[in-house]
């Protein structure tokens, strides 16, 4: 069975958004004798991870109440990878999304190895019809959802209506397709976000 690790690695000097400084992770090892233990300082948005409501909701809901059966599931793949600026509701009308689906979209930005200031994003409009849809989840290659969108709509369309955002994926080697997803953030409590594991399967 073909398994893709679609998770970015975590590093000081990794990507990050908008290249700012406070959100690189600050890794302190400290060695004595033979016991080495390190120490490590990160958002929780950092790489590839999974939103809670609360991120963008004053009194939205916290990671932990993200069920795992959300999370371990059925995923489908699209690629929008011909898609510029953002992912629009036209360009995802011809795919087949049905009540429940958790779609992965993979964008241009599984190409670039640095931050991009003009990554992708998923427009209001294709978020409104996504939640029209009745879908359960949807990720993203890019560490935010949305960018420049007053107001934050994307994001709030979706938490609102219970759809589980992931961030932060790297799909360059992922063809368009059906795959089950293990997606496993570290179990935190009561925050807003949480880094994740995540591997795709083939669905064979
Ligand atoms: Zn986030």
């Amino acid at each position: 069975m073909k398994l893709y690790d679609v998770t970015a690695p975590i590093f000081e000097g990794m990507p990050v958004y908008k290249n700012k400084e406070e959100k690189q992770p600050s890794i302190q090892t400290v060695t004595n004798a033979h016991v080495t233990e390190s120490r490590i300082s990160m958002d929780l948005h950092t790489g590839t991870h999974v939103d809670a409501p609360l991120h963008m909701m004053n009194d939205g809901q916290t990671i932990e109440t993200i069920e795992l059966e959300q999370l371990v599931r059925p995923v489908k793949v699209f690629d929008v990878t011909k898609t510029e600026g953002k992912v629009s509701k036209q360009d995802l009308t011809s795919f087949n999304i049905e009540k429940n689906d958790f779609i992965l979209l993979k964008t241009k930005n599984s190409f670039d190895d640095h931050f991009n200031f003009d990554f992708i994003y998923v427009a209001e409009d294709a978020a409104t019809f996504l939640v029209e849809k009745g879908i359960a989840g949807v990720g993203i290659d890019a560490l935010g959802i949305e960018r420049a969108q007053e107001g934050h709509p994307t994001h709030k369309a979706l938490m609102s209506n219970d759809v589980i955002i992931i961030e932060g994926l790297r799909l360059k080697d992922v063809p368009e397709g059906d795959y089950f997803m293990m997606a496993a953030p570290l179990k935190l409590r009561g925050v807003d976000a949480a880094p994740a594991r995540i591997i795709l399967m083939e669905q064979k």
